[in-house]
């Protein structure tokens, strides 16, 4: 598949038309940003490390029935997906209690769930992607009910897969953010990416945190967590 004009560059990847206009090649960059885009730098790998792990994901997705924009691998950092219009809902899964939600509602961090939560933020980067309830989407328009029915389903069905897959590979899921997305005739289906730049992972035995909040919190390894989640991944069996 030939690449076209960029249309796009985000934060961590840049996007591509193609040949046909059904299809896009997004690209992963190295670049990181955190507390929209206040922090900003670099963590080597990352781009290749994030592009082959959601695309990993997605593939043991889309075996469970969960439909993917994921198309095929065309190198290291470039992936070939299906065009969508992005639904503007950042989607969240908890299972622990991390990040903004303990310091929203005064809970420890490591505090378990009995039931995983679900949450949206408007995506919305002038606004700093504000929490929004189903009424207010609604509202606004951001997503029909049936949609956003679709989203909930997928989003705990994504969760529990995940969730028993990372368990094998040692690894705690935490939290996670999902992105979806319509095709041209209006189906709903899992868009952008699923990687440490988007989910929390803590190592099972010890709890040491193997994601984004590396870079975050300032704490250092943030390239060999990367690396060790990736690794993980290569040695399950
Ligand atoms: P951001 O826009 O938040 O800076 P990225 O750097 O990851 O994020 O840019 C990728 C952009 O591409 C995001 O805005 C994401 O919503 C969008 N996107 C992801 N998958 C698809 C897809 N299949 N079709 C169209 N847009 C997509
Ligand atoms: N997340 C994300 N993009 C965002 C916001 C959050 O990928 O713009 C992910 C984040 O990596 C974490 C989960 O969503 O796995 C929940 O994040 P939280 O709301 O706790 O926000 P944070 O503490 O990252 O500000």
């Amino acid at each position: 598949m030939t690449k076209k004009e960029q249309i796009y560059e985000g934060k961590a990847k840049k996007v591509f038309a193609t040949e046909d206009p059904e299809l896009l090649i997004v690209s992963y960059k190295d670049d990181a940003t955190a507390f929209n885009g206040l922090k900003k730098g670099t963590i080597a790998g990352k781009g290749v490390i994030n592009n082959k792990m959601s695309n990993m994901l997605m593939r043991r997705l889309a075996k469970a029935g969960i439909p993917t924009h994921y198309v095929e691998e065309l190198s290291d950092r470039e992936t070939l997906v299906k065009k969508v219009s992005i639904v503007p809902l950042e989607v969240i899964i908890r299972n622990i209690a991390a990040g903004s939600f303990s310091k929203r509602y005064g809970v420890k961090e490591g505090f378990v769930f009995e039931r995983p939560t679900i949450e949206f933020s408007y995506k919305n980067d002038e606004l700093g992607d504000p929490l929004i309830n189903e009424y207010h989407a609604l509202a606004i328009k951001l997503a029909t009910e049936e949609e956003i029915e679709t989203i909930k389903k997928y989003a705990f069905a994504i969760n529990e897969q995940l969730k028993s897959f990372w368990a094998e590979c040692g690894v705690t899921l935490v939290d996670f953010k999902l992105e979806f997305g319509r095709l041209s005739d209006g189906t709903i289906i899992l868009a952008d990416e699923i990687s440490p730049d988007t989910c929390r992972f803590w190592d099972s035995k010890t709890g040491e945190k193997l994601d984004k909040d590396r870079f975050r919190r300032d704490l250092g390894g943030v390239e060999e967590a990367y690396e060790e989640v990736m690794k993980r991944i290569l040695e399950h069996k």
